[in-house]
């Protein structure tokens, strides 16, 4: 199922207790800060709670101290990140993760090794054309 989608991770680990880095099909790795992951849950919850707030820095209590606890791949298209406040309700969708993605490539948006398939873009958008 997962096929050649280059935003289908080939494998994720936890880097310390600071960073979830993820390889990507393409080869492109993405170090994901894990405040950077609370912050951008996408559970019902912290969704309304960044709408209400409107402002991502005073979501969530005190994220630079959350552990993960657990990352488990959910089907074919996202994690589920237990916290250690056990919070667990958020899957994050790859799509959702590469387009977190911190480094340099992707922030300047050429998109790395994979121009298409790595901009800030929306989730839910998987037909990427490859040279
Ligand atoms: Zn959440
Ligand atoms: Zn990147």
């Amino acid at each position: 199922m997962p096929g050649n989608d280059p935003n289908y991770p080939s494998g994720v680990s936890l880097v310390g207790r600071e960073a979830l880095q993820v390889r990507w099909a393409d080869g492109h790795e993405s170090t994901l800060p894990l405040a950077l992951l609370r912050r951008n849950c996408p559970c019902a919850k912290c969704r309304t709670l960044r709408s209400r707030v409107s402002l991502q820095v005073l979501t969530t209590p005190a994220p630079d101290r959350l552990e993960v606890l657990e990352v488990a791949p959910v089907g074919f298209y996202a994690l589920r990140i237990r916290w250690s406040d056990e919070h667990s309700a958020g899957l994050y969708p790859y799509t959702l993760l590469r387009s977190l993605c911190p480094c340099a490539g992707c922030r300047s948006g050429d998109g790395g090794q994979a121009p298409s398939g790595c901009t800030r873009g929306e989730p839910g958008a998987p037909t990427l054309s490859r040279l």
